[in-house]
């Protein structure tokens, strides 16, 4: 499965992402994550992202296009892959159908949470609060003024892919503001609606992120067997004494039909021995 989460900073994108990686034992990619990954680290990407990343703009989408078509040539990508915070403008949602497409690879659905902007600040300032709790490094770019920028950026640049989407009959769109188990109940009814993952996915882990180290092989047996249960497993103990009573009731009733059936063909024997009789007469 490979979708698109779409949305403004701050509606639940990263954390909604998370939940679906458990979910379907898909990959997250994000390309905030990654290039914040690169700043760290000090690669040529990340030296030419930190400046513009600070100041709340938008890294040039030949390096992002170019982080993500790499991103998903790994291993790990080929179950399906989540893109978070990719693409943000019509340049790079073009450069994706276009590497998806070479890739012989179908996007399922783009996902786009909307939320009240009026939430967003509040939002962001907890998920600070937060990172702060655990004794993470707190973003740069997840201050009042900044969250601004990023917001214009994403009216601006991002909220076009809405209209990208929707006129390719790709877009689903969930209301952000309900509870974050709820948003992501409304996520997988979507999904299960566009046939984009199957039924027994529902509240489960995915197996193989449930058992990390079981082969394909074994999980996808598990699965079978979770999906189908056997004949004689598929009703419960109590099932078995009801099942019995009723097949007493069904020898009584026909004990009683025999006995009936009986005593009417008697009757009726007798009364043509009387018939009998009479004509001898
Ligand atoms: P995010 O974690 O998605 O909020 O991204 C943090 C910052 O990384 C953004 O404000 C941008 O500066 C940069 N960034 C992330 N993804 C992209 C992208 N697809 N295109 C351009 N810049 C990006």
């Amino acid at each position: 499965m490979r979708i698109i989460l779409l949305g403004p900073p701050g509606s639940g994108k990263g954390t909604q992402a998370q939940l679906l990686v458990q979910r379907y034992g898909i990959v997250q990619l994000s390309t905030g994550e990654m290039l914040r990954a690169a700043v760290a680290a000090g690669t040529p990407v990340g030296l030419k992202a930190k400046e513009i990343m600070a100041s709340g703009g938008l890294v040039p989408d030949d390096v992002v296009v170019g982080i993500i078509s790499d991103r998903i040539d790994q291993p790990d990508a080929r179950n399906g892959f989540i893109l978070d915070g990719f693409p943000r403008t019509v340049p790079q949602a073009e450069a994706l159908d276009e590497l998806l497409k070479h890739k012989h690879l179908k996007l399922d659905a783009v996902i786009e949470l909307r939320v009240n902007e009026s939430a967003l600040l509040s939002r962001v300032e907890t998920r600070v609060a937060q990172m702060r709790e655990r004794g993470e490094e707190v973003r740069l770019d997840d201050t009042p003024e900044v969250l601004t920028k990023r917001l214009a950026s994403y009216r601006s640049q991002t909220e076009p892919l809405i209209h990208y989407y929707s006129e390719r009959r790709k877009l689903s769109t969930i209301d952000g503001m309900m509870a974050i188990d709820e948003v992501t109940r409304a996520i997988h009814r979507q999904l299960l609606a566009l046939g984009a993952v199957e039924p027994k996915s529902h509240g489960k882990p995915h197996a193989r992120s449930a058992a990390k180290a079981a082969p394909a092989k074994k999980a996808k047996a598990g699965k079978k067997s979770a999906k189908k249960p056997s004949k004689a497993t598929k009703k419960p103990a109590k099932s078995a004494k009801t099942a019995k009573k009723a097949a007493k009731k069904t020898v009584k009733k026909a004990a009683k039909k025999t006995v009936k059936k009986a005593a009417k063909n008697g009757a009726k024997k007798a009364a043509k021995k009387v018939t009998k009789k009479r004509a001898k007469r």
